[in-house]
């Protein structure tokens, strides 16, 4: 997946390239290497896998775009890849396959680039799963227990079907490639296709005995249960792939891949956008006059942040790097300030107001002197502080 060709090459077409271009450069291709004419040749049928998937691409507008966009933005990883660039390096290895983790500004579904619909044998189904994550779990990682339902590949056969996973042969009529080749005779002369195999259903494979335990269907539905480490940034539109976790194909198929998505809960106090973290924090009235220390929500703990004197309601400050820490970087943390003013007052209270009024004048408040210079130009009146 990390090297992939630019599908633009693949197919031999220009980036400006045309529907039209795409498709009879797939067709050219395709008929060039296509398995049938090159039996036994893996370099042709790699190839043939490659044209494939950049058509697969390419030929869907929608996914085409998307490719464009990372190609011209290459360090956005994406695309099936991993765009948190394998800075999880132990998390592959130690968790058995895990090894993409997608963003849904890639549309999350590049992935599907093996298994293209030549393939002889069919391929089992994905299985999407959602893991409801804290807020603070899926900004600092944590590990969660899956389980699910699923077809899994009998053990007792290897998932072929066959007793011991042994007793089966190449199917006699297909040779074990799965498919067979048709010969029409049409008024535009004789035509070659090629189908599935009937006898096999496209496995290649002849059962001799069946698997007691499945019944030949090389399949048994269990509960699948695992740990998985959940990494640190992770955010509603990311998912986590696992290969091989999804349905059994059965018949020695390929099975499909398990997605893990998340729902993200909500935080009493922070709002996340990507990596950066917003919130809005009530001060008093003289707290803004006056300035002063006033404590935020983090992460981890409160921070302490400094309000400077004379601060409006609605100021925003930026605490940077105290956002969400990704393999991107790290985001900030926005704070806006608002005045919150008292439920009630009591008589004494209102009439020390009265007397501080009294004695800030109105050309001290910038924005009420503006505002009563043009009052008075537009409509000739005069207004004081209000
Ligand atoms: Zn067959
Ligand atoms: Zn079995």
């Amino acid at each position: 997946m990390a090297d992939k060709k630019n599908y633009y090459d693949v197919l031999g077409v220009p980036k400006t390239a045309s529907q039209d271009e795409i498709k009879s450069a797939y067709r050219k291709l395709a008929k060039q290497y296509h398995p049938d004419f090159h039996p036994g040749d893996t370099v042709a049928a790699e190839k043939f896998k490659e044209i494939n998937e950049a058509n697969e691409v390419l030929s869907d507008e929608n996914k085409r775009k998307q490719y464009d966009y990372e190609l011209e933005h290459p360090g956005m990883g994406g695309m099936g890849g991993n765009p948190f660039g394998g800075g999880f390096g132990g998390f592959g290895g130690g968790m058995g396959g895990f090894e993409d983790i997608i963003n849904s500004v890639f549309g999350g579904g590049f992935g599907g680039g093996r298994g293209s619909a030549q393939t002889a044998t069919p391929r089992g189904a994905d299985i999407q799963q959602t893991i409801n994550l804290s807020f603070l779990d899926a900004i600092k990682g944590c590990t969660k227990t899956v389980s699910y339902m699923r077809n899994e590949p009998c053990t007792s056969c290897n998932g072929t079907g066959a007793k011991g996973g042994t007793a089966y042969q190449k199917c006699p009529r297909c040779g074990g490639s799965g498919r067979v080749k048709f010969q029409q005779d049409t008024i535009f002369g004789r035509t070659i296709q090629v189908a599935g195999c009937p006898d096999c259903g496209g496995t290649g494979k002849k059962i001799l005995d069946r698997c007691p335990d499945c019944k030949g269907k090389g399949y048994q539905r269990n509960e699948t249960r695992f740990t998985v480490n959940i990494p640190a940034g992770v955010d509603k539109d990311s998912s986590l792939r696992k290969r091989g976790f999804g349905q059994a194909a059965g018949n020695g198929g390929e099975s499909g891949d398990l997605y893990i998505n998340f729902h993200i809960e909500p935080h009493k106090l922070l709002h996340r956008e990507d990596r950066d973290l917003y919130v809005t924090v009530p001060i008093s009235y003289k707290t803004a006059v006056c300035g002063g220390k006033i404590q935020v929500p983090g992460i981890d703990d409160t921070l302490e942040l400094s309000i400077p004197e004379c601060t409006p309601s609605g100021t925003r400050f930026c605490l940077r790097g105290k956002g969400v820490k990704t393999i991107h970087g790290t985001g900030n943390l926005y704070v806006t300030v608002e005045i919150d003013v008292p439920q009630k007052l009591s008589r004494e209270q209102s009439k020390k107001l009265d007397e501080y009024e009294e004695s800030v004048p109105l050309k001290s408040c910038d924005k009420m002197q503006k505002f009563a210079n043009n009052v008075s130009a537009i409509y000739g009146k005069k207004v004081e502080k209000q």
